[in-house]
């Protein structure tokens, strides 16, 4: 298995201000005047403490086995949803993507001291960084799938789309995510906290009109705050 490890610059990630609104007060939430500065100041503050890295590594799949999930040349069953199952992936890709800890533990520090607000806006703003940051992963996998002459199907994940967080560690045992930092343990949870991992599956088949879903239309959590029903605008 070859892992593949990327840095990348805060600022060419495309993160704009009503994504640290929606982070900071849920889908619907408008900041007043007298606080866009503070939220402004926020984003700027997290693109200086933010460290994205991530690291990717692609597995042949072996067999799809209906109903269950894809079998990997190593013999590993990963569960995946039917959707990812009847594209027939030839290969699975394990992704970690991570803004590092300085900036949970600076978020930490407001929000239990006396500047909370400014706590909130920085983990928002973190939110918001760290989304972007697995769209630019995604990016990058749509184009080494290319070079493949293949394509990117959905991405899938614990703790998403019914997978529990508890299949954390099987992905973590297909990707060296030392290389940038990033633990799992054995509930699935991952250190430094503003961290993301997905499979992604990389397929012959072209994705159909309508089949690249924003990650809140294939999410269960239908009473989520956050959710937004299209893909927010850049
Ligand atoms: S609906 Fe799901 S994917 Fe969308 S913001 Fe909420 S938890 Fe995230």
């Amino acid at each position: 298995m070859e892992t593949v490890s990327l840095a990348v610059e805060a600022r060419e990630l495309p993160t704009p201000l009503h994504q640290v609104e929606r982070y900071a007060g849920g889908a619907g939430y408008r900041l007043p005047d007298g606080l866009r500065e503070q939220a402004e100041a926020a984003l700027s503050r997290a693109q200086e403490l933010a460290q994205p890295r991530l690291v990717h590594a692609a597995h042949p799949v072996a067999a799809v086995v209906a109903g269950r999930g894809l079998e990997l040349a190593d013999g590993e069953l990963v569960r995946a949803p039917d959707r990812v199952l009847e594209s027939r992936p030839t290969f699975l890709v394990a992704a970690v993507c991570t803004l590092g800890a300085a900036l949970d533990q600076e978020a930490k520090v407001l929000s239990q001291g006396r500047n909370a607000v400014a706590g909130l806006f920085l983990d928002a703003a973190g939110v918001a960084l760290m989304e972007a940051l697995v769209q630019h992963c995604r990016q990058i996998l749509r184009q080494a799938a290319g070079q493949r002459g293949l394509h990117c199907g959905c991405s899938f994940g614990p703790g998403v789309v019914g997978m529990p967080l508890e299949a954390g560690p099987q992905l973590f045992d297909h990707v060296d995510a030392d290389l940038i930092g990033v633990s799992c343990d054995s509930r699935g949870i991952m250190r430094p906290l503003k961290s993301t991992a997905i499979w992604l599956p990389w397929t012959t088949e072209p994705p159909r009109p309508g089949e690249q879903f924003y990650k809140c239309q294939t999410c269960q959590l239908t009473s989520c705050q956050y959710r937004l029903a299209s893909p927010p605008s850049a």
